[in-house]
């Protein structure tokens, strides 16, 4: 299966990875699963920073309030 290659250690990924929301779940099948996944802002933002973004930043590099 195609997958990020940071799902094991990216706090979005293994926060929201359960969750029913439908904009996470259509998050995770798009990037973290998906063909979108270097387009991921929260991967750009570990590159950039050199540390991870809070986990509630979503691929799109919006922050998400649950
Ligand atoms: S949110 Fe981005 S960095 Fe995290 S697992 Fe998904 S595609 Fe990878």
């Amino acid at each position: 299966m195609l997958e990020c290659e940071l799902l094991n250690v990216c706090g979005f990924f293994i926060k929201y990875m359960d969750s029913n929301n439908l904009a996470c779940r259509s998050f995770i099948n798009k990037y973290c699963r998906g063909d979108m996944m270097d387009r991921c802002e929260r991967k750009k933002y570990r590159k950039e920073h050199g540390e991870a973004p809070p986990d509630n930043m979503m691929p799109s590099g919006k922050m998400l309030n649950i």
